[in-house]
């Protein structure tokens, strides 16, 4: 697969793809990079009948290329194969960080880590544009594409409305068939894990902080009721960690009873 090093040329080639694939793309506003102002997209596809609401990020930070490519990778392959995904309102936003994208690295151009800033008295114009935007609407299921460089196989962190309702399980055991490699570690990240899969109920959501939050934790207050974060080993080839991310995906997309 062709691996894009330019947030602009990459951003173009979403948008492409996205109304060949039967996707709205909006352009919420434009985030500036070293190589000037670059759109920030949100696609959507709406579907007649009410219907649930998935949303799918990727590329908060900017060191992290598979969530953003895997966007890209499910746009070149929809709808023709994404059965799962015909009764959902699904809507993406696929490249969050646009100036760390270029620079290769976590933060964006100013040094802030854009995933901590959720909810933010004043939070920068990328995260700014998100939640004005998020706030118009509910989101049932949300979905985080990210990547973990200290990381020696995936693993994800999901919060679910009970421990037996976790998707987790299901998407580490498809990994697992299809070769691809887990975290097995019982504490990832400083937190327990097992099996890949760091899961914490609605019960015991943490507080809420006045500083900003993770995306995730804003969107559960927002009302979403389910969160995953898959976390892929940048030490493989991209193609493998898009591949780990869009499996897991429709397993999602299977678990999930509408
Ligand atoms: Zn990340």
């Amino acid at each position: 697969m062709t691996e894009y090093k330019e947030s602009g040329a990459l951003v173009k080639k979403i948008r492409e793809e996205s109304l060949q694939a039967g996707f709205h793309p909006r352009v919420l506003g434009q985030i500036e990079t070293p190589k000037g102002p670059v759109p920030f997209l949100s696609l959507s596809r709406k579907i007649k009948r009410r219907a649930p609401r998935v949303l799918i990020a990727a590329g908060i930070h900017g060191d992290e290329p598979a969530g953003p490519h895997a966007v890209l990778a499910l746009l070149e392959s929809f709808p023709g194969k994404w059965p799962e995904l015909s009764g959902v309102q699904i809507e993406i936003v696929p490249l969050i960080n646009p100036s760390g994208f270029d620079l290769r690295q976590r933060t964006n151009v100013h040094g802030v880590d854009l995933n901590r800033m959720f909810g933010a008295a004043a939070p920068p114009p990328e995260i700014r544009l998100l939640m004005n935007d998020y706030r118009r609407r509910q989101i049932d299921l949300f979905i985080d594409l990210h990547e973990d460089v200290d990381t020696p196989g995936f693993y994800l962190y999901e919060l679910a409305p009970s421990e037996e309702s976790a998707f987790g399980p299901q998407i580490i055991s498809d990994l697992r068939k299809a070769g691809h490699p887990i975290n097995d570690s019982s504490v990832i990240e400083g937190m327990p894990a097992s099996s890949g899969l760091i899961l914490r109920t609605t019960r015991h959501l943490p507080r809420f902080f006045r500083k900003g939050a993770p995306q995730g934790l804003y969107l559960k207050k927002l009302g979403a009721r389910r969160t995953l974060t898959f976390e892929t080993p940048p030490r493989l080839p991209l193609e493998d960690r898009v591949n780990m991310h869009l499996l897991s995906l429709r397993t999602v997309l299977t678990s999930w009873s509408f």
